[in-house]
């Protein structure tokens, strides 16, 4: 490419817009319906409740209280297998949601589970109780890494509860586990393709942390698990985004929230304060990259200034990647509405202060 001075290319950033859904109100059930715990499973302190999970009765009056004069939110019932509960207490659970949506307090209702816990009864009976999204812990689309991990089920399994969840008409959810045992990038790379290809509405992407109390905190101590580090997981997660962006799907949430408990039991793995922001980052390097690696002679950039806080990665860990493509921190402008939300604008001149070139 050897531009003149009215020359300019666009790029559009894939991230799906944010839907206007109302905030996650987590009800942490810690390892409920769970019929053994996972080798990396440790709840209680991800979570930061401890092992006990809230009866339904008790649950009815903390929220009642709590979500009192505010804004509807979406309840969210996470920590174990909600859909292998017994049903008189799936559905002692769900008629609490039920209760604060006639009341105003909650607009939407989600869940997570395993694969292999979608009955098609199971489904229809959330479907008919108000149930809108199911998160599916997949962890992995990959034979070997299901089995090395002790799921428990297979890849066709994996793919048949996530097209269940479709078939009831509920919305989709799809959680993967990178550094799984016995997982590679590569491996990951194909479970984000087969994540993309079954078309959730959100995704999760948790770095897999080694934990104290947990058989993977064995396995570690005796040499037999070697968890990613945290660039191999930067690395792998920008890609991922990209995948799942240019699917159209919303990525919400990478690596585990910060909890003290989580503090305390963390033993090893890819754990980095900014995790999200890094690999975010990177993949907005990655979607550029190309464009300016083409591009000939001097070039600036003009972007949405939302993104303002990625262009140049964590603390500008990108910076020099960009110099050596030629772009330099004094030749880029971060704009604030109306230019347009998800473009970035390569040019050889400077173009005018919240306006795009013509
Ligand atoms: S099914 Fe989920 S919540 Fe239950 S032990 Fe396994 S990872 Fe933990």
């Amino acid at each position: 490419m050897s531009p003149s001075s009215s020359d300019f290319l666009t790029i559009r950033h894939p991230e799906p817009k944010p839907l206007a859904h109302p905030p996650v109100y987590p009800v942490f059930l810690p390892f409920i319906g769970c019929s053994y715990r996972c080798i990396y499973c440790a709840q209680d302190v991800q979570t930061g409740v401890g092992n006990r999970a809230i009866a339904p009765g008790s649950l009815r009056s903390l929220l009642f209280k709590e979500l009192a004069g505010s804004e509807p939110v979406e309840l969210a019932f996470y920590g174990g297998t909600f859909t292998a509960l017994p049903q008189e207490l799936m559905l002692a659970y769900l008629d609490v949601a039920a209760e604060l949506r006639q009341a105003g307090l909650v607009s939407r209702v989600r869940c997570s589970t395993r694969p292999d816990c979608l009955a098609p009864e199971v489904l229809a009976l959330l479907a008919r109780s108000g149930m809108d999204l199911v998160e599916i812990g997949i962890q992995s689309f990959d034979n070997d890494v299901l089995a090395a991990s002790g799921r428990g089920y297979k890849a066709d399994a994996a793919v048949q509860g996530c097209k269940a969840v479709r078939a009831s008409g509920l919305e989709l959810g799809i959680q993967l586990l990178p550094g799984l045992p016995r997982m590679t990038p590569a491996v990951f790379a194909r479970d984000v393709a087969a994540a993309a290809a079954l078309a959730p509405s959100v995704a999760r992407l948790y770095p897999l942390l080694v934990l104290e109390g947990t058989a993977l905190a064995r396995r570690w101590r005796a040499g037999s698990y070697t968890p990613w580090d945290v660039d191999q997981t930067v690395d792998a997660l920008a890609d991922a985004f990209l995948t799942l962006w240019r699917a159209g799907i919303r990525v919400i949430r990478a690596g585990l929230a910060p909890e003290s408990t989580l503090d305390d039991a963390f033993l090893a793995g890819p754990r980095h304060p900014a995790m999200g922001q890094r690999a975010r980052s990177l993949a907005l390097f990655r979607l550029l990259e190309p464009a300016l690696a083409a591009w000939q002679g001097p070039v600036r950039l003009d972007y949405p200034r939302r993104f303002q806080g990625e262009l140049w990665g964590h603390r500008g860990e990108l910076v020099p990647a960009y110099a050596a493509l030629g772009l330099i921190p004094g030749a880029t402008t971060p704009h604030p509405e109306p230019w347009e939300p998800d473009c970035f604008r390569l040019s050889a001149v400077e173009a005018p202060a919240g306006k795009l070139p013509d």
